[in-house]
């Protein structure tokens, strides 16, 4: 194992439900995050990007295999363990942001701390920590706002403070700017490379190639498995002086497209 890896797969594999009824999800996956890395996994739905996800993050085990988390073996901790280890160490951010909606910013970013043992005791030692947190996220006007009265970009910010609220090692990203416009989601994206520069290691998962651009490597899954595909950019366009402009951009547009259907069938 690499003494910096923060996450550590090793030939894991999950299975759901019995019988006939029985889904493998991850077949025997090997993966290897180093720590301070930022990541993005993508991959069709159904290819078991969400149970690596929900391994990664400490909320279910494997079936079979081997997981470190900085380098402890989490894979035979029991769920009180789990919990625990979560706490102190991962962030979540999710695509539907998953806030309390009658607990306003500054309760929901505080709510980690109270499964936080470690966490200071004080309502106003840890009032002042939710504060810190939304503040850094750009939210320090906002601290009484109930998730109704803010915009769908300002509840991600909410989402992000309360995963960094115990100054977590990782961040785990679901589809982080999935229900957001263009604008919100580069607002998001810029928040995760600031937290990246100060030392978090960065996993998300999502569907839009300019969105895992952002990160430095993308992970591909198909099967329950991690695939390797080559750089899916599409190709350069073509010589400027042999096409008009509309040609050209017709041109760019089409082989765009085919690069994307080559790269989804193999
Ligand atoms: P993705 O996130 O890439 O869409 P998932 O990890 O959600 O993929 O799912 C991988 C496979 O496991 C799918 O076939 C899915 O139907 C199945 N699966 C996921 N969660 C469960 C579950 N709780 N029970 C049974 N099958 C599941």
């Amino acid at each position: 194992m690499t003494p910096e890896a923060i996450i550590q797969l090793e030939d894991v594999t999950k299975v759901y439900g019995a019988g006939d009824a029985q889904v493998t999800a991850l077949k025997g996956l090997s993966l290897s995050i180093e720590a301070g890395a930022f990541i993005a996994i993508m991959g069709p739905s159904g290819s078991g990007k969400s149970t690596l996800m929900n391994i990664a993050g400490c909320l279910d085990r494997p079936t079979e295999g081997r997981y470190r988390l900085a380098g402890e073996d989490v894979s035979g901790m029991n769920k009180a363990q789990l919990a625990h280890i979560r706490n102190r160490k991962i962030g979540f951010v999710f695509q539907s942001f998953n806030l309390l909606p009658r607990a306003t910013a500054l309760k929901n970013a505080l709510l980690p701390l109270m499964y936080n043992r470690h966490a200071p005791r004080g309502r106003s030692e840890r009032e002042a920590r939710a504060r810190e947190a939304l503040a850094a996220v750009g939210l320090a006007e906002r601290l009484h706002h109930f998730p109704n009265q803010l915009s769908g970009g300002q509840q991600q910010r909410v989402a992000i403070a309360r995963a960094l609220i115990n100054d977590p090692a990782l961040i785990l990203a679901d589809e982080p700017t999935g229900n957001l416009d263009s604008q919100s989601s580069a607002e998001i994206m810029g928040l995760l490379h600031e937290l990246h520069a100060r030392g978090c290691t960065i996993v998300m998962i999502t569907h839009e190639a300019d969105i895992a651009a952002h990160a430095q490597r993308t992970i591909h899954m198909r099967d329950g498995r991690v695939v390797d595909l080559p750089d899916q950019r599409p190709p350069a366009a073509p010589p400027e002086r042999t096409l008009s402009d509309p040609e050209r951009s017709r041109r760019a547009k089409w082989q765009s497209k085919g690069a994307a259907l080559v790269a989804e069938r193999r």
